[in-house]
């Protein structure tokens, strides 16, 4: 690598377009959420940058697709190599745009790192179908052209990866649009990635909701890979309609953790916490209800209380700290008007509807007993540290209210008689279930939502990223 750490982790921030660092003329202002100060400038790209960057890419489409798969197996490798290297630097600038404490960025790095390594392993197979002394009906799988791929706050990153990495390995070549609040990293990426893949491969282009429009809309884009919430996911499909583009959306959820009468809830306590309370709850599968049997609802209420007391609330770059502020100021008004709203109802809070003095979008965590089945605080997403437990007395009702949800992204279940956990885990209508256990995900288990949580499929092997082509020979000539 030619550049120094240093002058690529200065404070200087640039879109990445066919090989070169562009600056615009426009900025977004980045902010640190822990005390709300300006960190750094980033780009704002105009439509004219957007023009650009589609026009580098599909240029560099013609000799990336026609590259062995095997070699571009080696860039992409390369780039999970190069997170690696500057591990540290993405750790630090993770942490202080995006809040997050130490170990949530680790966990997002690492992440990123062994997913690109990972999916630099796949291939794309030919399938034979049918073959005769005559006749071979083969099926093929070809790169759709320039992908689009809009992501979110929450992991910035590692979403990014799980775009970029199938992307190019199955040909494409890709525009990247990270989110105004948290593009610092993926700017940083983008100009380590120009040192390692021909340019106009993977275009980095930062601004606001309106170029993630632009993209879904440009008919030089094939496909649109987009995570967010479900709201945008449904303007993202109605633009992408425009020339038909491709897309696959993973959006919000309201997951549920089912606790059965059998667990012992002190033992369960600090992970039933943590599948809610990870990465601050700004996590698209957190556990956002929290049903528990009548037997146990108090104990394990009780159990998650003390628990919950014992983690720290703060700055991520506090090392004590456990969980960091909300990322954003809308975010944060919306907690804190999900929090109102449960205060008005009446409903009961075990811990926390507090929230902390300014500066920084601090929410103490919040804990609400058993509040009604129909309040906001359990039928949203809050995507921030404010838990409904429930409770339930029977399996078939339980699995009736997990199930009514415009949501379908994951879920858990949690008991000893694994059998009967794992026969709930089967009548939920979502994506993921894990049972006894919670957030495991790998570069080969297939990721997506139900329902209006989403349409299509991560890591699923390259074949979300391509077309499927059937080839008929006449082997007689
Ligand atoms: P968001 O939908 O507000 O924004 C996501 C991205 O879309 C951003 O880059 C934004 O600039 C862009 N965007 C906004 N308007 C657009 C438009 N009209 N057209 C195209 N792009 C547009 O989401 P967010 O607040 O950044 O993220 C939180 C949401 O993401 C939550 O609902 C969460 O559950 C969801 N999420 C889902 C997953 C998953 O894998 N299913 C993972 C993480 C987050």
């Amino acid at each position: 690598m030619s550049k120094t750490k240093i002058s690529i982790f200065n404070n200087v921030y640039s879109n990445t377009i066919n090989g070169k660092s562009v600056t615009t003329e426009d900025s977004i202002n980045v902010i640190n959420p822990a005390n709300e100060k300006v960190i750094a400038s980033a780009p704002n790209a105009t439509k004219k940058d957007l023009d650009e960057a589609v026009k580098a890419a599909k240029n560099a489409f013609k000799e990336w697709s026609r590259k062995p798969i095997e070699e571009r197996g080696k860039y992409v490798s390369r780039l999970g190599e190069a997170i690696e290297e500057y591990q540290e630097e993405f750790m630090n600038l993770l942490t202080l745009e995006q809040g997050k404490p130490r170990p949530d960025a680790e966990w997002e790095v690492g992440g990123s790192v062994y997913w690109a390594k990972e999916i630099a392993k796949q291939r794309l197979k030919v399938e034979v179908i049918e073959e005769t002394d005559d006749h071979i009906v083969e099926k093929h799988y070809t790169p759709l052209g320039v992908v689009g791929a809009i992501t979110p706050w929450n992991f910035p990153i590692l979403l990014s990866v799980w775009k970029i990495a199938p992307a190019l390995m199955a040909g494409n070549t890709v525009v990247l649009k990270p989110s105004p609040y948290t593009p610092l990293c993926l700017l940083k990426l983008g100009e380590i990635a120009n040192e390692i893949l021909p340019k106009g491969v993977l275009n980095i282009v930062s601004g606001g909701n309106e170029l993630g429009q632009w993209i879904t809309e440009h008919p030089e884009v094939s496909k649109i890979s987009f995570t967010g919430s479900s709201a945008t996911g449904k303007k993202v499909m109605k633009s992408s309609a425009s020339n038909l583009k491709r897309v696959t959306l993973e959006l919000g959820g309201n997951d549920v953790a089912i606790v059965l009468p059998d667990v012992d809830p002190k033992a369960i306590a600090k992970e039933l916490f943590w599948a809610s309370f990870q990465n601050n709850a700004q996590f698209c599968v957190a556990t956002k209800r929290l049903y528990v049997h009548e037997d146990i609802y108090d104990a394990v209420l009780h159990e998650l209380v003390e628990f919950a007391k014992t983690v720290k609330v703060g700055s991520g770059s506090d090392p004590d700290t456990g969980i960091g502020p909300i990322q954003n100021q809308m975010q944060y008004e919306r907690v804190i008007e999900l929090i109102e709203d449960t205060k008005k109802i009446g409903a009961k809070f075990a811990l926390g509807g507090q929230v902390k003095e300014k500066p920084g979008y601090f929410i103490p965590v919040s804990i609400v007993d058993n509040p009604p089945e129909e309040s906001r605080v359990v039928t949203e997403e809050a995507f921030g540290p404010l838990l409904p437990v429930l409770k339930y007395s029977d399996y078939d009702e339980v699995i009736e209210r997990a199930n009514n949800s415009i949501y379908g992204l994951g879920g858990s279940v949690w008991g000893n008689d694994v059998e009967q956990a794992k026969d709930l885990a089967k009548r939920l209508d979502t994506g993921t279930v894990w049972v006894n256990e919670v957030h495991i995900f790998a570069p080969n288990y297939p990721f997506g939502g139900h329902k209006q949580s989403g349409i299509g499929i991560e890591n699923a092997g390259l074949v979300e990223y391509t077309n499927s082509q059937i080839i008929m020979v006449n082997k007689k000539g």
